[in-house]
């Protein structure tokens, strides 16, 4: 009994190295939910380079963008992702919020177009020490973006360190300085935090002071697809698609939470 249990466990692992595509997640039953999609660059690097998985050319993008609107999903806002936090109801079909990690220059310069030619909205989580250096968002195009009503900021810390390994101080300091910072340049609650490299998002010595902190929304890169409406009672979870994968990848995403094991 226990060697063909054996035997059928090393069968399936041998399976799945010998057909990579056999990893995708076709066969996991589809979930409904609320699907929040991490995004880095948007920019027009080559697609294939292993350098760079996580830019995504702006073609793909609108891709993606179009993807969503033909298949009846909803992008909504951090505002209307609040109120139905607050309220507990919501009467949004297939909600998908876009989230776009560090406050990279292009966000500006591909993306923030984008998002006006489809009307699509979008939450950017800043590094504050970062923004206005080479390669990063400017306060004034931060400033530009925010003015336009389709694009709201959150913080994503002030330095970009894995927070579960600083002293307690720094932590403090890294969630709260950063939503000082962003309150005093935009003029409005920042509500919303993104765990560098998802570091902390479970720890029991990180959220609590992320939460205490007045942040309403905090999210990790855990894959998967969160319960909608949202009641807040964990981090949230993710999908991340890769700068390789195609738009059936993408559909996977949406209603598996990720595309492969
Ligand atoms: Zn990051």
């Amino acid at each position: 009994m226990i060697v063909a249990l054996l035997l059928l466990i090393l069968g399936a692992v041998y399976l799945f190295w010998k057909y990579p595509s056999l990893r995708k997640t076709w066969y996991w039953l589809p979930r409904k939910g609320w699907v929040v999609v991490t995004y880095h660059h948007i920019d027009t690097r080559e697609m294939s380079d292993p350098q760079f998985p996580f830019t995504i050319t702006p073609q793909m993008f609108e891709k993606h963008l179009l993807f969503l609107k033909q298949n009846g999903y909803t992008p909504i806002s951090q505002e209307e992702t609040i109120r139905t936090l607050q309220t507990g109801r919501s009467f949004v079909q297939k909600p998908v919020l876009l989230t776009f990690d560090d406050g990279h220059a292009d966000n500006y310069t591909h993306l923030f177009p984008l998002l006006q030619k489809y009307q699509v909205p979008a939450l950017i989580f800043l590094i504050t020490d970062n923004i206005g250096t080479p390669g990063y968002l400017t306060w004034q195009q931060v400033q530009e973006m925010q003015k336009s009503g389709l694009v709201a900021f959150g913080s994503h810390t002030c330095s970009h360190r894995r927070l579960r390994d600083l002293p307690e101080e720094e932590i403090v300091r890294e969630i709260t300085q950063s939503k000082k910072v962003l309150e005093e340049k935009l003029g409005v609650p920042a509500v919303s935090f993104c765990y560098p490299f998802g570091a902390g998002s479970h720890d029991k010595h990180v959220r609590p002071h992320v939460l205490k902190a007045g942040y309403l929304l905090d999210f990790s890169t855990q894959k998967g697809i969160n319960p909608w409406p949202w009641k807040g009672k964990k981090s949230i979870k993710r999908t991340s698609p890769i700068a390789w994968e195609t738009l059936w990848d993408y559909h996977l995403q949406l209603t598996r939470g990720r595309n492969r094991l």
